[in-house]
């Protein structure tokens, strides 16, 4: 009998289909496993397993779980995924690598002065607000110039843009449209800007649609009970 794959290992198996198809190489796809409201327990086998990078939602949450597994495993790459408060950037600063939910100027503002301080700068996405909820965090479209201009002024590293578009319609045109933006966005001397795209239900709608980074969380954890 054959031994039932792992869920990480069919979130693999799953990548390298969609990157076949795409014709694009998976070791551009960064799969961030999405761990929030999960015990360091839960978390641990997936490190066992090999994966190192993760993503949390919430400050205080990933600072009670993380440094200890952090000791065990000192490679593992944390992402902030979440919406952060201006009064936080100190704390996201200093523990996380990188940081998908950079969407307005007073948030630059905090996150520059928190780096200067550290000395640590922290790659951040810009969250471009796709599907114009307001209530979801993300930079208007229309912003999003200005925005990048600001970051890249204030010597914040970008990694890319990120985005989540809205509940139960189809997100490819949303992901097309990040794509688009990404790439209009970069500068020449700078490395292309990624894509944080793509969930547990659409990730590999998101790599045919070229994400860069896709944060997978139920189809590895299970459902997160609320
Ligand atoms: C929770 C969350 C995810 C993961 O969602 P799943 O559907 O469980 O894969 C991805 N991105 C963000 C911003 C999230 O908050």
């Amino acid at each position: 009998m054959e031994t039932p794959r792992t869920p990480l290992a069919e979130i693999h198996a799953r990548i390298a289909k969609a990157c076949a198809i795409a014709r694009r190489k998976p070791e551009d796809v960064t799969l961030v496993a999405v761990s929030k409201t999960h015990p360091a327990e839960r978390i641990e086998p997936l490190l066992e397993q090999g994966q190192r990078v993760f993503g949390e939602n919430r400050v205080p949450e990933a600072q009670d779980k993380w440094p200890g597994l952090r000791e065990r495993y000192p490679d593992a790459e944390l992402h902030l995924i979440g919406q952060l408060q201006s009064n936080k950037a100190d704390d996201a600063a200093a523990l996380f690598d990188c940081i998908h939910s950079l969407d307005r100027p007073n948030l630059v503002k905090a996150l520059a002065k928190a780096f200067d301080k550290t000395g640590r700068r922290v790659p951040c996405f810009v969250q471009v607000d796709v599907g114009e909820e307001e209530q979801k965090g993300g930079c208007p479209i229309g912003e999003l110039p200005a925005l990048l201009a600001q970051a890249r002024g204030a010597d914040i590293p970008l990694a890319g843009l990120m985005c989540l578009p809205p509940q139960d319609i189809e997100p490819a045109p949303f992901f097309a449209l990040l794509d688009k933006l990404a790439r209009d966005s970069g500068l020449p001397e700078e490395q292309p800007l990624g894509r944080s795209m793509g969930m547990s239900g659409d990730f590999e709608t998101a790599i045919q649609l070229g994400a860069t980074h896709i944060r997978v969380g139920s189809a590895l954890f299970g459902a997160r009970g609320t």
